[in-house]
């Protein structure tokens, strides 16, 4: 095993009873899966146990690749597609499954940079930072552009936590498995971009004063951080 590298956020799971219990937070038998950064195959090995019908890896790190290429070379139901998830177009797919211990440094990049494949994909199961998660949970108060955005897209659950002993190097950091359902609704993603974009520019002014709407809806003279999730819809249903 090489040295794990910090600016790829290489911490590789090392608990078989967690990889278990990632993948079996949703149904692989027969399904098309997509797995970002798979380091030395440890989730994918719990994915591949699932009977999925084809699972596409996708590794930045030139070494794991090869090693990945390697580890997989006979067997068919495994395509090593790409090196950087941000740069890989998923317009081709349908009805994905995402899975992922994500490198934490970017997760919230990555996320964003999914929803705008939202037609092409089911779900996305992620490890991620715990803090990270209860900034994308909606549920929770204060809002920001993450809550809004993943509500408009999906539907959000924090599945459980995972302590830092199960990974190789320890994450200085706690870690939550989330779930992202897409929601099957054709939706505006640049127009929910453009009024997050808006709404949230500033946080200490009146919402009225960063949005323009001709309604006196009395929710409009509160500060977009003192309303819940469904509140904030309803402002976005009036744009
Ligand atoms: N899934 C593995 C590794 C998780 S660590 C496990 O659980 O053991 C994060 C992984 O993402 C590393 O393998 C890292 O090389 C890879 N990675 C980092 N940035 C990436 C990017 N932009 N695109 C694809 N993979 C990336």
């Amino acid at each position: 095993m090489e040295k794990p590298k910090k600016s790829l956020s290489q911490n590789f799971l090392i608990d078989k009873n967690i990889s278990k219990k990632i993948v079996n937070q949703t149904n692989i038998k027969g399904r098309q899966i997509l797995e970002i950064g798979p380091g030395y195959g440890f989730l994918t090995d719990s994915i591949l146990a699932n009977n999925p019908k084809k699972v596409y890896l996708i590794e930045k790190d030139y070494n794991l690749k090869k090693l990945l290429i390697k580890k997989y070379k006979n067997n068919q139901k495994v395509n090593i597609i790409g090196d950087d998830i941000l740069l890989t177009n998923l317009n081709e797919f349908k009805d994905l499954i995402i899975i992922s211990n994500l490198p934490y440094n970017i997760s919230s990049k990555i996320i964003l940079y999914l929803f705008s494949y939202k037609e092409s994909i089911c779900e996305m199961i992620f490890m991620i930072q715990k803090e990270m998660a209860l900034k994308f949970d909606y549920k929770l108060p204060k809002m920001n552009k993450y809550k809004f955005l993943t509500k408009i897209v999906s539907h959000y659950t924090r599945c459980f936590d995972v302590s830092s002993k199960a990974f190789f190097p320890k994450p200085k950091v706690k870690s939550t498995i989330v779930r992202f359902k897409f929601s099957k609704k054709t939706i505006d993603l640049n127009k929910a971009k453009y009024f997050s974009a808006r709404i949230f520019k500033n946080v200490r002014k009146k919402i009225y004063n960063n949005i323009n709407t001709n309604s006196d809806n009395n929710l409009l003279n509160k500060r977009v951080n003192e309303l819940n999730i469904d509140e904030l819809i309803s402002i976005y249903d009036l744009f």
